[in-house]
């Protein structure tokens, strides 16, 4: 086993080439899959894809034939934990993730991307003062609390100063069932089910921290588990709810959330065992909202990589064709972040390349432990033989 992994990790720094040629019999390039293209890597992003026929000898320094593979982009993870919970960020990134936002833990500017995962921030939350997740696992490099409008602005601004891609915050009373946050703290300070306990921001608070983070051009996204904190965040503009509600969600608030645009991060896996999630999701789907890949990578058996688990409940709960989930994963999540062809393979999009052997139709579980992975141009899996 040493053996093999020293071999791939030279073959990995000899092949980190000034340009590559990829050949998959499938390439799903963010939107859609195709069959018989190759894709042409240089300077770290996409220079060509195109019928293999079309490329001759010499285009490129290295030639890789992938075979009967499946080439798509790096996948985006929108909701971990990284820092806070100390996941190693190479393993992720070997594991087929190549963008993570991590929304909740220390703050800084976006890094990596470049053979690096990249790692893009909200930092702290923002909650009130002994509220959630204090309550549960204290302030210290976590959240912010606010207790007026004032606080609330001036805790955006420097946020954003120090690099915050996006303002997130909690609205959690503390009285879900079956949420993975329940389970973490002292049950003598749990909020009785369906009792409101953890102090929440009030709605004029949430109301100052959407506007001061909307004037930076940042969208908010809050932690919402159950209908009285998803009341706030609609009432007060918010965006984005970080997790598919663990409660179930009246229809009538699921709807108003599509009628303000709202995007729904899915993080089903770690929520399984939520009473709501079935129904919320599969509501949400039915009435056409937006819903994109995350996972809670950091959360207790969650992997540290692509959570194939997550892509079935995208397609069982939120009734997706497995391509409409690798979208929510790549094309649609870059879109999202705002960062040029991210989560594609185009011309100009950075080369954040994942494959996998034969076809991820029947092969969804592979996703996990993809034998080829690069970031920006630099190959850190290669599994494949060398040619
Ligand atoms: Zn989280």
């Amino acid at each position: 086993m040493m053996a093999i992994f020293f071999s791939v990790q030279v073959y990995a720094q000899e092949t980190s080439p000034s340009s590559l040629l990829l050949h998959a019999a499938r390439v799903f390039d963010g939107n859609e899959m195709h069959s018989g293209l190759s894709v042409l890597v240089k300077d770290g992003h996409i220079a060509k894809i195109e019928p293999r026929h079309s490329f001759k000898a010499g285009d490129a320094s290295t030639d890789i034939d992938l075979g009967d593979a499946t080439l798509l982009p790096g996948f985006i993870e929108l909701h971990a934990h990284l820092t806070f919970r100390k996941v190693p960020a190479d393993i992720v990134l070997r594991h087929g993730v190549t963008t993570v936002r991590d929304v909740g833990g220390p703050v800084h500017q976006p890094y990596g991307g470049d053979g690096s995962l990249r790692v893009l921030t909200s930092g702290q939350i923002i909650t009130a003062p002994h509220g959630y997740p204090i309550v549960t696992m204290g302030a210290r490099d976590l959240a912010i609390p606010v207790a007026s409008e004032a606080e609330a602005r001036e805790a955006v601004r420097r946020l954003i100063s120090q690099g915050a891609v996006i303002i997130k915050i909690a609205l959690e009373p503390g009285s879900e069932a079956g949420a993975p946050w329940s389970s973490h703290h002292d049950h003598a300070h749990a909020a009785p089910h369906g009792q409101s306990a953890w102090p929440m921001l009030r709605e004029s608070i949430v109301k100052a921290v959407v506007d001061e983070a909307h004037r930076h051009q940042r969208k908010v996204s809050a932690h919402v588990a159950e209908p009285s904190g998803i009341q706030v965040a609609l009432n007060a503009g918010v965006d984005e709810w970080a997790h598919m509600p663990c409660n179930r969600i009246p229809k009538s608030l699921l709807k108003q959330a599509r009628a303000q645009n709202v995007t729904i991060i899915s993080t089903i896996d770690t929520l399984s065992k939520c009473g709501g999630i079935a129904h919320n999701t599969t509501v949400w789907s039915e009435l056409g909202g937006e819903l994109l890949y995350g996972t809670e990578i950091a959360h207790p058996d969650i992997p540290w990589g692509i959570d194939a688990q997550e892509l079935m409940y995208l397609m069982h709960l939120g009734k997706m064709k497995l391509l409409d989930a690798l979208r929510a994963a790549t094309a649609k999540a870059g879109q999202y972040l705002g960062i040029p062809l991210l989560g594609t393979i185009q011309p100009g999009a950075p080369a954040d390349l994942i494959a996998i052997r034969g076809d991820p139709e029947q092969h969804l579980k592979r996703l996990e432990y993809p034998d080829l992975v690069i970031s920006g141009g630099q190959v850190i899996v290669n599994y494949f033989d060398p040619q």
